[in-house]
């Protein structure tokens, strides 16, 4: 039986990543500190012999016991409203904690993926953004303690495997959602879902001309899980090309939830990128990968979690 070491595994990503690795047969470990994640998330895993908890903080030197095949690294803070709260641990988990499992990965000869995002492309100037784009990131702005983490993290991974001939993979992950989103994490949808079914005012920042391309959860699990076991080393975009407005979003949740909210408009927050977009033309080549979930399936499932979670 492979095992698996999850970072970040309480978390929304990570939790998805431990149940999808636990039906594909894994001995799974995972880790969290619980910083940002909850326990509920990875409750029903507790009762397998398949599946181990650390509660650790990676940042700190990481040990596990035995042997370890693949390391998935998805543990930091991912919301602008965390990562403002908590700049200098998210720093630090992009950094050290990257390096401290790149090491880990050595002594045990396993293969890492980490969790790197399209903030790497900042706010960009080259629409649609393909990975070959080095982006246009603001290093001391609010959101730098997050995209330049995520910066060194790419560059000390890529340095692993040409100086070291690690196996490395690198995901940027593009906006995605699904169950086990926090409610109060401050990403958009969380923040309209949870005001149109509170009934309170939809808030869009500025005048909601922005652009995302929201990626529904089971497809970015897909997209990770052929990358891992694929033999590519450079960066792929995995996320879903279907792009919006934050208006038409908002819009489109004040629909289906059918509610009476109305949409009021906020001050945009510093550097927040005005268009986001990704080309999955390498990960159509590489991984025979693209999303199945439209954005308004993706918004059912999602709307039924948020609708149980608001009870
Ligand atoms: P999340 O906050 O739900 O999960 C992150 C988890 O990491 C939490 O459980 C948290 O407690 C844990 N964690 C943070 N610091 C830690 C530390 N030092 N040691 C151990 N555990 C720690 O966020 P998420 O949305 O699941 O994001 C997971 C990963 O995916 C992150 O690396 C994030 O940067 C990346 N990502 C997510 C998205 C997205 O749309 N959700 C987009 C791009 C990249």
């Amino acid at each position: 039986m492979k095992r698996v070491l999850i970072t970040g595994a309480a978390g929304f990503l990570g939790s998805h990543l431990c149940d999808r690795f636990i039906a594909e047969g894994y001995q799974v470990v995972g880790m969290d500190n619980l910083i940002t994640g909850n326990l509920a998330n990875i409750e029903h895993l507790f009762k397998l012999k398949e599946f181990e908890f650390y509660h650790h903080d990676v940042s700190k030197f990481v040990h596990v016991p035995g042997n370890i095949d693949y390391i998935l690294h998805f543990a930091s803070p991912a919301s602008p409203i965390d990562y403002l709260k908590i700049p200098i641990q998210t720093l630090k988990v992009g950094s050290l904690g990257t390096h401290n499992l790149l090491g880990l990965a050595k002594a045990k000869k396993a293969r890492i993926l980490v969790a790197s995002t399209s903030e790497v492309y900042g706010d960009p100037l080259v629409h649609p953004q393909n990975e070959d784009y080095w982006g246009n990131v603001n290093p001391i702005g609010p959101r730098g303690v997050y995209d330049e983490a995520k910066r060194f993290q790419e560059a000390i991974t890529m340095a692993y495997h040409t100086y070291h001939g690690l196996e490395t993979r690198i995901v940027r992950i593009f906006n995605t959602f699904g169950p086990r989103m926090r409610l109060d994490d401050g990403r958009a949808l969380p923040a309209f879902m949870s005001q149109a079914l509170k009934g309170e005012d939809i808030t869009v920042f500025g005048d909601g001309s922005q652009t995302r391309s929201f990626c529904y959860v089971d497809d970015l699990v897909e997209g990770i899980y052929r990358l891992l076991l694929s033999d590519y080393a450079f960066p792929v975009n995995v996320g879903n090309p279907e792009e919006i407005t934050l208006l038409e979003f908002a819009e489109e949740i004040q629909k289906l939830t059918n509610t009476s909210s109305k949409i009021v408009f906020e001050p945009l927050p510093k550097d927040d990128p005005k268009q986001r977009k990704p080309d999955i033309t390498r990960a159509k080549e590489i991984l025979n990968w693209e999303p199945r979930f439209t954005r308004s399936e993706g918004l059912k499932k999602t709307l039924e979690y948020f609708q149980n979670a608001l009870k």
